[in-house]
């Protein structure tokens, strides 16, 4: 991989980079459309790496369809794809990690001890034996984004982090690897996440700009689904992931919920219309 990113850099192309841990789906393949439009060469990599899961989690079963992703990123037009073993990755002795404090200790890594640390390491893995001039990543994982874009600007990396905006099925469920997890009935009961997000949205629509009131919007949609477990409902700013009292700046409205075993995440990006607008502007 090395070898292959060496030479198109020397040949001055424009490289980028979309990480996945594979069992893709849609949204991957929407990330992937980006960096054909940017790039050339396009390199994907699969990698269901084991230093983001925690001893309880689902890394062993996590679902592994190596032949059809590979089919799909070919004709998805993808270049190159690197799919290194762990053995690869972590040789013996491996022992240097990155860490983006603070941020990596709230939400998402306060419920996954150790799982942004995971992330982060792997990722910069990744853009060290790649060094895209662009990589692409979800905004359906927003903390994930945010985090890498930090690591990203601390550490001087040459890549330019490029957040792309979450696919959903037509019931508004967002696309995860995960999904196939989910039984006919908590299919269906997932599309709480979406629903309560969109209650948020409507309750900021009409004026409410207090955290309270919109967390308790977020529990209201949330409760009445029998199969629903709430993990986390945040309004959090955008920059920091720190609980914001009122949505008078960019703010994520942030949800995870286990569905029966299945713990998904989902988000509504808010942000002000202009920077003295009172009126907001809504990315599910
Ligand atoms: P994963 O394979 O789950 O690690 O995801 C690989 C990349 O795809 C990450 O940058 C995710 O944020 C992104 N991704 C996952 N689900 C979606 C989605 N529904 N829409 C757009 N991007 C996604």
């Amino acid at each position: 991989m090395k070898e292959q990113a060496r030479q198109a850099r020397a040949e001055s192309r424009v490289i980028g980079l979309v990480p996945t841990m594979g069992a893709l789906h849609a949204g991957h393949l929407s990330l992937i459309e980006r960096a054909r439009r940017e790039c050339s060469p396009v390199i994907a990599s699969i990698f269901v790496n084991p230093k983001q899961f925690g001893p309880n989690e689902d890394f062993s079963k996590y679902p592994r369809t190596f032949e059809s992703d590979s089919e799909k990123l070919e004709r998805a037009g993808v270049d190159f794809l690197f799919a290194p073993e762990p053995s690869e990755i972590y040789s013996g002795g491996f022992s240097t990690y990155v860490n983006v404090d603070g941020l990596s200790d709230r939400l998402e890594g306060r419920s996954r001890p150790g799982h942004f640390r995971g992330v982060t390491t792997v990722v910069m893995k990744l853009l060290q034996i790649v060094q895209p001039n662009f990589a692409y990543f979800g905004r359906k994982d927003a903390q994930q984004s945010r985090l890498i874009a930090q690591m990203a600007r601390d550490l001087n990396l040459d890549t330019e982090i490029v957040v792309c905006p979450p696919v959903r099925e037509p019931d508004g469920l967002a696309l995860s690897s995960r999904n196939v997890y989910l039984n006919a009935e908590e299919r269906q009961a997932a599309t709480v996440l979406y629903r309560a997000l969109d209650a948020a949205r409507s309750e900021l629509a009409a004026g409410v700009r207090d955290a309270l009131q919109l967390q308790a919007a977020l529990h209201r949609t949330l409760s009445a689904e029998r199969l629903a477990r709430v993990d986390y409902a945040e309004i959090v700013d955008a920059e920091s992931f720190k609980p914001v009292i009122r949505v008078n700046k960019p703010c994520y409205v942030l949800l995870a919920v286990f569905i029966g075993k299945t713990r998904l995440i989902d988000n509504l990006y808010v942000e002000p219309k202009s920077p003295d607008s009172e009126e907001l502007v809504f990315h599910f």
